[in-house]
């Protein structure tokens, strides 16, 4: 007998194991309820985690037996029903199974000859996303990892347009010829916004924020006096819908009109805030969208689709295209009609996430789509009216989303003593395990923001959080 080859050996080796896998993916899925949002013993499980390289591995099955175990005993469940840190989303069904088949197939989207159905998916689900937030149909979008990328696309093809407007192609000459790119926004600017901005040369401490109070909101003449300022330059603004504290928006329809008058590019960060326009309870908070330049939208947090993915959406194709102009002998030619994702985007190989956002999309349609938003506008309701009837428990924002502030109260101490209190009790819902949230600031205040996003969050789910918060705190 000849020496079996590395082919023949994977492939008996893959033929064994799908068998094991697809028994381990049932059982993870189905446990998804039940598994402590957090371990807490991770710290403890991971001490002698780290071990010099195998020179022989230990095959297949041992290495994945031993990354379950790893898993269950460190690892997180954000897919499950009550992680509230962040804004996290769930996958639902259809998702999560065409990303598992993505990944079967090994799907590329780069472009078109690679995966054409990869890619007309993205096209469509792209399509299907701008009418269900009402987005003109001839803006073009591409799919990323997620907000933090979006904004990077939509703001390079807004700093392209800028550096046009001064008669140059920055995508080619650089920015050293040009003055500072102004850049107008609110309090509310998201953290991923700034470094977007740190790393396409404007600088973080370049933004010009016009805010009334210390939370962040848009001192709105403020605003308009800057863009008066502006005396014609070309600028960028930047619109918060759904700011993560509490769930606020910025004025987005005033001041997108008002930056129309002037010679702005307007980009929405609309991460999760975007999907208020779902619902007719909320699509007051992102009406005038559609006379923006450019949006941003996750899909990993509201869509309910497995991380990683999030969509840029921008109003003009030339400024994606030639801001990402990614060309070589051996590439397709660039066009809008069969577009090369990869060249009107930051990635070039890239994974398709198409599949679960085309998937989730066609199994349950806009129908579909509003009433996942709105289970988790009926749970943040539920939940601000559990912490108002609760005594020690104070709610510190008017819900306006899916985002609920509160703090433990006990009564009797000052602002500052309640401050640390929370601190410190939020570190102990950590450690307890038995739910993720965090704590943040809205002003100077401390609070705990629970953001409700996951279909899969009941109302016994937040009945548990507000008693395990009641119980840590008396302890
Ligand atoms: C979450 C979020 C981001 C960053 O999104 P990622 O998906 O983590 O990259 C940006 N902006 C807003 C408003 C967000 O809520």
């Amino acid at each position: 007998m000849g020496q079996r080859g590395l082919g023949e050996e994977f492939r008996d080796e893959l033929d064994a194991l799908v068998e094991s896998l697809a028994a381990n993916l049932t059982d993870v899925i189905r446990r998804t309820d039940e598994r402590l949002a957090l371990q807490p013993n991770a710290e403890q499980v991971l001490q002698n985690f780290k071990e010099p390289l195998p020179l022989e591995g230990c095959g297949a099955q041992v290495a994945i037996d031993r990354l379950i175990e790893l898993n269950e005993t460190a690892g997180g469940n954000t897919a499950g029903p009550k992680a509230f840190h962040f804004v996290i989303g769930g996958s639902t069904p259809a998702a999560l199974a065409a990303d598992l088949l993505a990944t079967a197939y090994d799907a590329i989207t780069y472009t078109w000859v690679l995966s054409p159905a990869g890619v007309e998916m993205e096209m469509q689900a792209l399509d299907w996303l701008k009418e269900i937030f009402e987005l003109p149909k001839e803006w073009s979008g591409v799919m990323v990892t997620g907000a933090t990328m979006a904004n990077f696309v939509c703001l390079a093809a807004g700093r392209q347009w800028w550096g046009e407007q001064h008669g140059l192609d920055v995508s080619e000459t650089g920015l050293s010829s040009v003055p500072q790119m102004p850049v107008l926004t609110s309090g509310f600017i998201h953290a991923s916004t700034l470094k977007v901005l740190a790393v396409q040369g404007v600088g973080r401490g370049n933004i010009q924020r016009f805010e009334k109070d210390d939370f962040g909101r848009l001192d709105l003449k403020a605003f308009a006096a800057g863009l008066e300022a502006l005396n014609g330059e070309p600028a960028l603004v930047i619109v918060n819908a759904g700011e993560v504290n509490a769930g606020e928006f910025d004025p987005v329809k005033e001041m997108i009109e008002l930056s129309r008058q002037h010679n702005c590019w307007v980009h929405v960060d609309g991460a999760f805030g975007l999907f208020a326009k779902v619902s007719p309870r909320t699509a007051h908070f992102v009406e005038g969208i559609e006379k923006a330049d450019s949006a941003t939208v996750d899909g990993h947090k509201w869509l309910n689709v497995p991380y990683d993915s999030g969509y840029a959406f921008v109003r003009d194709y030339g400024l994606m295209a030639r801001a990402f102009r990614y060309s070589a002998d051996y590439l397709p030619e660039e066009n809008s009609a069969r577009p090369t994702f990869g060249a009107i985007g930051p990635e070039s190989s890239r994974r398709a996430r198409s599949f679960a956002v085309w998937a989730t999309l066609k199994a349950y349609g806009r129908r579909g789509q509003r009433r996942l938003v709105e289970h988790c506008l009926d749970i943040a309701v539920y939940f601000a009216e559990r912490v108002r009837a609760t005594e020690h428990l104070e709610l510190m924002n008017d819900p306006k989303l899916n985002i609920v502030a509160f703090r433990y109260n006990p009564g009797g101490m000052s602002d500052e003593q309640l401050d640390e209190l929370n601190e410190n009790l939020g570190a102990r819902v950590i450690a307890d395990g038995r739910f993720l949230v965090g704590t943040s600031k809205i002003g100077a205040r401390t609070i705990f923001r629970s953001a409700f996003s996951n279909w899969r969050t009941r109302q016994e789910d937040v009945d548990e959080f507000a008693a395990v918060i009641l119980e840590l705190g008396q302890t």
